[in-house]
């Protein structure tokens, strides 16, 4: 029998609400833990409540421009999987895989790839109730097992291929600024005139502060972000590897040196939106730090290659071909929106150059493409 769709709970309270007795009952709270609250409070979380991919929603991702994008990333786990050593049992595990779009993609792909099929299970990873229902319904007939799991951590041990598009950008991050020549907590507190703003709370410990930060005095008012639950992804990553090979694909929005500044960003219906006025409502999401991530995972003793521009990976990992291959069999329609979608992921002036994929592995390993080429 087939899975049952869950129905996500209904709150009849808004987060706003929520947000406002708490606030009131403990004070202010770190930006931290109002990100945190705006999507994934079990009852009124912005994921908990919604499927907010596509057209219809609130914003797009690339699996849903364009198939060819979940087919190459299918393409780069069965090199992956080879470079291992082709090891009898091997677990697909991705983060916050949305409506199952780039699986389904990634699963037909592997239709012709029947060794590596054999090998593998898929781990979805996903808090939400709603989107849990869209993964089922998207994968009904996929022709490898399925699980799903609330966390990495539940993903049972053995060799792993990771892959995690438009994740990290969703983890919370922690806002630290400079005030009065101290760095404090960013917090949201009540604003003067009712609704939210943000604040500057209690100082925060020494090793909140990156190491290059320390001895500067920045400037009053200066933003720097950290991400506490990717550099413990980064830590559960390193840890499966002390036991199995691991591979990893992250692919996501962000810079490849560490900056400073708010990068926090509301959208709404896909336009920005202001990240306190409707909390739960907007999808809340801050830039990805990929030097951050890199050096985590450096220094716990994987490989790290890239970040590499998405237009250049995806070209390298042969994009046109594939493109010209579903060219020939298409209509018109179909063919505007095959070459459309292909410039939208991979143009620089669209998602090519600001999205980036980070890979990562055990060390020892064959750099994973297309990263070996270069
Ligand atoms: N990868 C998909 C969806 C990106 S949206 C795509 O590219 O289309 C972010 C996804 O991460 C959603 O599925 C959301 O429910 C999930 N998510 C957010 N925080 C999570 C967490 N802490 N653990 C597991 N999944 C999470």
């Amino acid at each position: 029998m087939g899975a049952q769709p869950k129905r996500a709970a209904i709150n009849p309270q808004p987060l706003a609400v929520t947000l406002r007795e708490r606030i009131a009952r403990e004070g202010p709270i770190s930006v931290h833990d109002y990100m945190e609250a705006c999507l994934a409070d079990r009852r009124s979380g912005y994921y908990t409540t919604r499927q907010p991919i596509g057209r219809a929603g609130d914003f797009i991702t690339a699996p849903e421009i364009s198939q060819v994008f979940g087919e190459l990333i299918g393409a780069w786990s069965a090199a992956v999987w080879q470079a291992m050593g082709a090891p009898s049992a091997v677990i697909v595990a991705e983060l916050g895989p949305g409506r199952g779009t780039l699986m389904g993609d990634a699963l037909r792909a592997w239709r012709s790839a029947p060794q590596f099929l054999a090998a593998l299970s898929v781990a979805l990873v996903e808090t939400s109730p709603v989107l849990e229902a869209a993964q089922r319904a998207m994968l009904r007939d996929s022709p490898a097992p399925l699980q799903w799991y609330a966390a990495l951590e539940d993903v049972p041990r053995g060799p792993l291929i990771l892959i995690a598009n438009e994740f990290i950008d969703a983890l919370p991050v922690r806002q630290i600024v400079r005030e009065s020549g101290v760095w404090r907590e960013r917090t949201v507190a009540f604003a003067d005139r009712g609704g939210f703003a943000f604040g500057a709370g209690a100082p925060v410990e020494a090793e909140a502060v990156p190491p290059s930060l320390k001895d500067i005095d920045a400037p009053e008012g200066t933003i720097i972000e950290t991400r506490p639950a990717a550099t413990k992804l980064i830590e559960t990553l390193a840890g499966r590897a002390n036991d199995a090979p691991i591979a990893a694909l992250i692919a996501d929005y962000g810079h490849e040196a560490s900056g400073i500044g708010d990068t926090l960003q509301a959208v709404h219906r896909h336009r920005f939106a202001d990240p306190l006025s409707v909390p739960g409502e907007t999808d809340l999401t801050a830039h990805v730090d990929f030097a951050a991530l890199k050096e985590a995972a450096r220094a716990l003793g994987l490989a790290a290659f890239g970040p590499m521009a998405q237009g250049a990976f995806l070209l390298k990992l042969g994009l046109a071909t594939r493109c010209d291959r579903l060219l020939r069999s298409a209509t018109p329609d179909q063919k505007e929106a095959i070459l459309s979608g292909a410039a939208r992921l991979a143009d620089p002036r669209q998602m090519g150059a600001l999205f980036k994929m980070l890979a990562l592995q055990s060390s020892g390993l064959a750099p994973p493409p297309p990263f070996g080429d270069i």
